[in-house]
């Protein structure tokens, strides 16, 4: 005999594949949703629908945006000749939240991981290296987390440009070891980046 109705342990199970929700807790949302308001259910169903639908890749910097081309490439008065690299359009947030930084940026959308056979050919580091070809970038800033897969990438960054000229930073280590960018403060994060250091 089923414990839950067919419905129930469906939404439980489409739940509890999300990153961070155990079967305790896909249980406890599938009955709260059961719970809530007709509409909002319909709000929460649509927004991840049209999210999953609308949301696509900026042409520049390939972080997520609604539109070709996101607000800070398309923002002229920023500086475009400096490219923050981030693992994520989260950790490009967290950077856009300090206020501090003008320039632009570029999310790789994961980082090298040997152990888990994500090449560099698997991120977005071959459209880096594309835009570094066509544009005339001063400085590329590694912001990579300082887990040992950011680690890894910042080198294999560094190394790739090294060569060209370009100037390559990495943000300092006010960022703790096995720190996620997106979870530093705002004030650790802009003193990581003024003590950046040329790699
Ligand atoms: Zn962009």
């Amino acid at each position: 005999m089923e414990l839950y109705s067919g419905y129930i342990s469906r939404l439980i199970g489409e739940l509890s594949v999300l990153p961070g929700i155990g079967n305790k807790s896909a249980q406890r949302l599938a009955f709260h949703i059961i719970n809530m308001p007709k509409e909002k259910v319909e709000n929460l169903a649509n927004a991840m629908t049209e999210a999953r639908e609308n949301i696509k890749y900026c042409r520049e910097c390939f972080t997520l945006t609604d539109n070709e081309i996101c607000p800070v490439c398309k923002d002229a008065s920023r500086d475009h000749t400096q490219i923050m690299v981030v693992e994520n359009t989260r950790d490009m947030t967290a950077y856009e939240k300090t206020g501090k930084y003008s320039g632009v940026y570029h999310v790789l959308h994961g980082a090298i991981n040997p152990s888990l056979g994500v090449g560099p050919n698997d991120i977005k580091l071959p459209d880096l290296i594309r835009r570094l070809q066509a544009g005339e970038v001063s400085e590329v800033i590694i912001a990579t987390n300082s887990s040992i897969e950011g680690e890894t990438t910042a080198m294999y960054i560094s190394k790739l440009i090294k060569p060209t000229g370009i100037k390559v930073t990495r943000i300092a280590s006010g960022v703790p070891v096995g720190g996620e960018l997106e979870n530093i403060d705002e004030i650790t994060l802009s003193r990581a980046l003024d003590a950046r250091v040329e790699i």
